[in-house]
Formats: structure tokens, sequence, C-alpha cells
């Protein structure tokens, strides 16, 4: 009993914030964030208390780095969570398909964090002209982006509690692209043979 009250009162948190500040789903990932204005990303599709939890985030990893990937890799998991209009730019459709290889090489081929990171940058040169691309083609995002966003790194605070949310947050990324999954692996495969 006392469990169904307590999915109830969940599943409203979204349309009707109660008390303190109001919290609205992200237009991307879909985490419940303030709803507030601000700045936001100038082609991820993200709302701006997302954008704001993100840069919070971020910021508490630049002065106290977490062991493990999470330092390296947010950046991948955002880019991924929040890929939408990516039909209308190329510069997100380029961002999607390189965060999606950057987090499959992490988490399905054993890179390291930092050689996965460093590599980032040089992805749509090597693999592009390789696979006969001029441009790297629109991958539809899932509808679902992942029980795990942004959001729930906001407000933990213990280094342990941090480093198991971000993994998680890795996977839950990734594992929302299914769909994409064969097609982003030849990719991985063909950067691989350039850079092991
Ligand atoms: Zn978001």
């Amino acid at each position: 009993m006392s469990m169904q009250m307590d999915g109830d009162a969940m599943e409203q948190q979204g349309a009707v914030p109660s008390q303190g500040s109001p919290v609205l789903p992200c237009a991307g990932c879909g985490g419940l964030v303030p709803d507030v204005s601000g700045p936001a990303h100038p082609y991820m599709q993200a709302s701006p208390g997302c954008w704001q939890i993100y840069g919070g985030v971020v910021a508490r990893w630049y002065a106290d780095p977490l062991a493990g990937p999470a330092p390296w890799h947010h950046v991948d998991a955002y880019a991924v969570q929040h890929a939408g209009g990516a039909q209308h730019d190329r510069r997100q459709r380029q961002s999607v398909a390189v965060h999606l290889i950057t987090l499959c090489s992490l988490l399905e081929f054993g890179q390291r964090p930092e050689a996965a990171a460093a590599r980032r940058g040089r992805t749509s040169d090597v693999v592009l002209p390789r696979v006969g691309l001029s441009d790297w083609p629109y991958l539809e995002p899932p509808r679902r982006q992942g029980p795990v966003t942004i959001a729930d790194l906001d407000g933990v605070r213990t280094t342990a509690e941090q480093e198991s949310v971000a993994a998680a947050w890795f996977e839950s990324a990734w594992a929302a692209w299914a769909e994409h999954h064969a097609v982003v692996r030849t990719w991985v495969r063909v950067l691989q043979e350039v850079h092991p």
C-alpha cells in the first residue's frame, strides 16, 4: 500500500512541482531538472536547468577529480542523451556519432579512459574516409534516454557514490542507443585499427 502511494507521488513529481523550486523533465534526457531560464548548449538539446546541473557537476569533478572514467567521459554520456535536432544540424550529427563511438570504445572495447578520450578529436578524420563517408549520417535518437541522467548526479556527494552513479549513467546512456549499436561498433573497429 505505501509502496503504491510512493509510486503515485513520484509519477506526479514532474508535472506538479510541490514545495521548493519547480522542476520539469529536461527536453533532452528527461531527467527532472530545475525549471529555470538561462543559457543552454548551442546545439545539444538540453533544458537550461539540466545544462546548469551539468556545469555544476563537472566543476566539482575538476576541483576534486574522481577515479575512473567520469572526469574523462561525462561529455560523451551528456551529448548522447541530448541528441535531438541532429537531422537539421551537422554539428549535432557529428557530436552524436563521435560521442557514441567514444562511449562504445570505453564500455565495450576495453579502452582506458584517457586513451579513449584522447582519440575523440581524431575520430571523424580517421573513420569517415575509411568508411567512404564525407559526413556522419543521422542516427535517430532513442525515445527514452535511459533511467540514469545527469540529474541523478546532482546532490550526490561522496566519492564512491559519484563514481558508481557516473558508471550507471554511462551504461544507461549507451544502452539506450541499442538500435544503433551495430553500426557504432563497426566505426569503433575502424578507429581501433588506426589507434589501437
Ligand atoms: Zn538533460
